[in-house]
């Protein structure tokens, strides 16, 4: 089953997407290697993209409540270099940010060159949980003639337009939408309720969001459908198993360093030569009976 949604294509995300899907042959005892081995290239691959200093990385996680963007931060990035990560969480908006456009909170954390940001939740709120409560846009103060029938296909345009923007700059996104079935939603929220260690993570709002489980359905297939570019696609993640969702998240996103393939700066003759130069002189200072470098 392929995760990459086909730019142009137009998804339907309970027909087109099974959150259960897994290959029949891959074991969860054989996933843990999987996965150890995909975090081992990335840390790898990251260290090369600092080096290099020339590419960003921004991956946007969505998922409905308990559907793993946690798991996967965690998971997936624990081999990574904690410098070169940064970690952005969206809730809802303060009145600071509903003082600007829209995309302005997302813009102010947008990774470096050298640097993998994840945004946990992204800009793709603006046409998921604002677009299943319309109230929220009513908070965002936007000119009365720019509410109407048709802003959620331009925030799809602007949005496709800003990611445009982003990777011809040297910014490649990872879109990942984390896809739990409503049953696999309902045991979670319970073992949160009844696994003391978890209460912390269940909220009763999480519930009654729960309620919209169809308009946001709705939400994800028609966002599916406008916002999966050419240079930036979306991967619809199979996370009813924590385990596979977290291997494929890794997969997607190595598989995006592969692709960017970053190289540590070759060092100039002339700075060869410099070096070798400096190499002596610290040679030359070492103390009577110094061993070499340990
Ligand atoms: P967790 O619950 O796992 O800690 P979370 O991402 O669900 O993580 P919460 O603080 O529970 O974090 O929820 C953030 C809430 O903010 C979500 O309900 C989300 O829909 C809401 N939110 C995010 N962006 C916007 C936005 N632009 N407008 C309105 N609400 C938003
Ligand atoms: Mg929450």
């Amino acid at each position: 089953m392929p995760l990459r949604v086909k730019p142009g294509s137009k998804v339907n995300i309970g027909k087109d997407f099974d959150p259960r899907y897994k290959p029949h042959s891959l074991k969860k005892k054989d996933g843990v290697e999987l996965l150890q081995n995909g975090i081992a290239l990335l840390a790898d691959y990251q260290r090369r993209l600092a080096a290099q200093d020339t590419y960003g990385v921004l991956v946007c996680l969505q998922a409905l409540d308990a559907g793993g963007k946690d798991g996967v931060i965690r998971h997936v990035m624990s081999g990574v270099n904690p410098q070169g990560v940064q970690v952005s969480s969206f809730k809802v908006p303060s009145a600071e940010e509903l003082n600007h456009d829209y995309l302005w909170r997302y813009a102010r954390r947008l990774p470096t060159r050298g640097e993998i940001g994840i945004f946990n939740r992204s800009h793709y709120e603006e046409v998921l949980v604002v677009r299943v409560h319309p109230e929220n846009l009513d908070r965002q103060k936007l000119p009365e003639k720019e509410k109407g029938e048709g802003v959620w296909d331009r925030r799809y345009r602007e949005i496709n337009n800003w990611e445009r923007y982003l990777s011809d700059n040297g910014f490649r996104l990872v879109k990942l939408f984390l896809n739990i079935s409503k049953e696999e939603q309902r045991t979670r929220f319970l073992r949160r309720i009844e696994v003391p260690e978890r209460n912390w993570k269940f909220s009763s709002a999480d519930v009654r969001e729960r309620e919209h489980w169809d308009d946001y359905q709705h939400a994800f297939s028609e966002m599916l459908s406008a916002t999966s570019t050419r240079w930036a696609p979306w991967y619809v993640i199979p996370a009813d198993r924590k385990w596979f969702a977290r291997i494929c998240a890794g997969a997607v996103l190595a598989h995006t360093l592969i692709d960017i393939d970053p190289q540590y700066p070759e060092v100039s003759e002339n700075i060869r030569r410099e070096l070798g130069k400096v190499a002596a002189e610290l040679e030359r200072e070492a103390p009577e009976g110094a061993s070499g470098d340990l």
